[in-house]
């Protein structure tokens, strides 16, 4: 197992360094996770805040979330991959690092769901449609 986990945006402006060992890792259905990702759900990888090291410029954006906590954002203002998301009331002097940026994200293992009643029917695996392992050609 490496020490470390590393990961960044998708042009390479920002990186970023935390240890492979995390405080907590959860999903979030919640309509505003799901803006800032567009996706069904927000995976984070929770660290302490001064175990995350960044290399780059990130840009900030807050907003208040469906629970009235006010989170922040950080994303690279080149490409505009959301990175890091801070929430200073449910996550006191944490990080929360958005998974799907990690380099390799195996060790990501949620522990808890919330929001769970958010999450859109088309946001699971339907093992009866068709699955590719890449994108088909023809
Ligand atoms: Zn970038
Ligand atoms: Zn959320």
């Amino acid at each position: 197992m490496p020490q470390s986990l590393t990961g960044g945006c998708q042009c390479g402006n920002v990186r970023y360094e935390v240890p492979a060992e995390m405080a907590a890792a959860a999903k979030c259905h919640c309509k505003e996770c799901q803006k800032t990702t567009g996706a069904g759900a927000l995976t984070a990888a929770v660290y302490p805040e001064g175990d995350v090291k960044v290399t780059g410029e990130l840009k900030t954006y807050s907003y208040t979330a469906d629970s009235g906590n006010v989170v922040t954002t950080n994303f690279c203002g080149n490409c505009g991959t959301k990175i890091f998301l801070s929430n200073p009331v449910a996550f006191t002097g944490l990080r929360l690092v958005l998974a799907g940026t990690l380099d390799d994200s195996s060790a990501v293992k949620p522990q808890f769901v919330v929001f769970a009643g958010g999450r859109p029917a088309w946001d699971g695996d339907d093992p009866s449609i068709p699955h590719f392992p890449g994108m088909p050609t023809g």
